[in-house]
């Protein structure tokens, strides 16, 4: 059996980057830059005024100096005229500077009277004054490809002027549910049936990733209805199935992936909850099939499908971050398989965040996925005492 390091590795070395596509600017939040940003332009394209006051010529600035008022100018205008000795000019905030004017001296530090402006301090040069250029510089490379778009590049693009932007494309991920026994959503389960569960949770995980789901629906356990499934999804760049991988009568998938013309180089790793995973190449395609128990199809998702899904969309950081908590109770790993067991982490762990198992670790007890702020991860047949540290996976923000 594999480890979970051996597997992962095993899965990123056989998935690439995906191709690239323009976006508009704000639909690239989120996603991978493909291109690197030149500027073709000055930001501020001119000197302007970060002050409501007066441009004036530091060197004629003192305590009671009185300089005369031959102009006004407002954000959105061009001055007039340049300003001379003993001159100065009204001006607002984001407006271009005079000519002649080297600083700005804000409207609460002087008394204006009828035409003119009586000082009551100097001002240094360049006061109040945002330079030409000083934010961006026409040439400049101010983002590298490679780089997540988030709203301060969105904002970064939109001043530089680019309407539409060059990402990687974002994986279109079909996901198919299958057993017997499932009654997918808009239909009440009859008798034996339960509700189909993993589509919906798979394609919410796929939509957290930055993909693009697209469900395949339910095929019952028939070795051709499988097939016949995982041939349509022809437009995927990834296809993700559900339960069925395991070693019954009824555990089809493997056959199925085979059959449709997969080459699968994995399955069984080393993990709890999760142990039957398959993986392989359909085309040049990755294609999962993951455990059909809810909670291990969302684990397996996190710790296989995920990476694979950012590298596919150009991201350097493949995983989530992790970090050490001190466990408020005991965290029993019982059994030969390492542990990935769900926690919710609180501020009160003395020095560090504390973690505490959700509740029953059972790989379908869904309630403890959603109560669960990380994974911790347990060496096998290891109990983590109380007080002792463990590592986590961090999966969401921290309370
Ligand atoms: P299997 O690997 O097919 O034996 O499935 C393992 C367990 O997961 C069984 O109890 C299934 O009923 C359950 N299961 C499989 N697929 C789903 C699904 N889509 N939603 C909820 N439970 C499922
Ligand atoms: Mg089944």
């Amino acid at each position: 059996m594999l480890t979970v390091e051996e597997a992962l590795e095993a899965i990123l070395s056989r998935v690439s980057v995906l191709g690239t596509e323009h976006v508009d600017v704000l639909a690239s939040l989120g996603r991978v830059l493909a291109e690197p940003i030149v500027s073709r332009r000055e930001i501020p394209p001119w000197a302007n005024s970060s002050m409501d006051g007066y441009a004036v010529r530091a060197e004629d600035t003192r305590a009671g100096a009185a300089l005369s008022v031959v102009g006004r100018v407002e954000a959105g205008a061009l001055p007039s005229r340049a300003i001379g000795l003993g001159e100065a000019m009204r001006i607002f905030t984001g407006a271009p500077l005079p000519p002649g004017a080297d600083a700005v001296i804000p409207q609460e530090d002087v008394e204006a009277t009828n035409g003119r402006v009586t000082l009551k301090g100097a001002v240094a040069r360049a006061a109040y004054v945002r330079a030409a250029g000083e934010d961006v510089r026409v040439g400049e490379r101010v983002l590298e490809p490679g780089v997540t778009l988030s709203a301060a590049e969105v904002g970064l693009l939109a001043t530089l002027g680019h309407a539409q932007v060059t990402v990687y494309r974002r994986p279109r991920v079909a996901i198919l549910s299958t057993g017997n026994e499932l009654a997918d959503l808009g239909t009440e389960p009859g008798p034996g049936q339960i509700p189909n569960t993993n589509t919906y949770s798979l394609m919410a995980q796929v939509l957290e990733t930055g993909g693009d789901p697209i469900s395949l629906g339910v095929a019952p356990d028939l070795l051709p209805a499988i097939e016949e499934r995982v041939r349509r999804a022809r437009d995927a760049d990834v296809i993700l199935s559900s339960a069925g991988v395991s070693v019954g009568e009824l555990d089809l998938v493997r056959e199925a992936f085979t059959r449709a013309g997969a080459e699968l180089h994995l399955w069984q790793v080393s993990m709890r909850p999760g142990k039957p995973i398959t993986f392989g190449s359909l085309g040049g395609r990755p294609v999962f099939g993951l455990p059909g128990n809810p909670v291990s199809a969302m684990v397996t998702f996190e710790l296989f499908v995920r990476p694979a899904l950012l590298k596919m969309s150009g991201r350097r950081r493949l995983t989530r971050p992790r970090l050490r908590a001190r466990a408020l109770a005991p965290i029993p790993n019982p059994g030969s398989r390492r542990g990935y067991l769900r926690v919710q982490l609180s501020a009160n762990g003395e020095g560090m965040p504390g973690a505490r198992l959700t509740g029953e670790q059972g790989s379908a007890i869904l309630r403890s996925m959603v109560a669960a702020d990380g994974l911790a991860v347990i060496p096998p047949d290891t109990t983590v005492a109380t007080g002792d540290t463990v590592d986590v996976i961090v999966l969401r923000e921290l309370p």
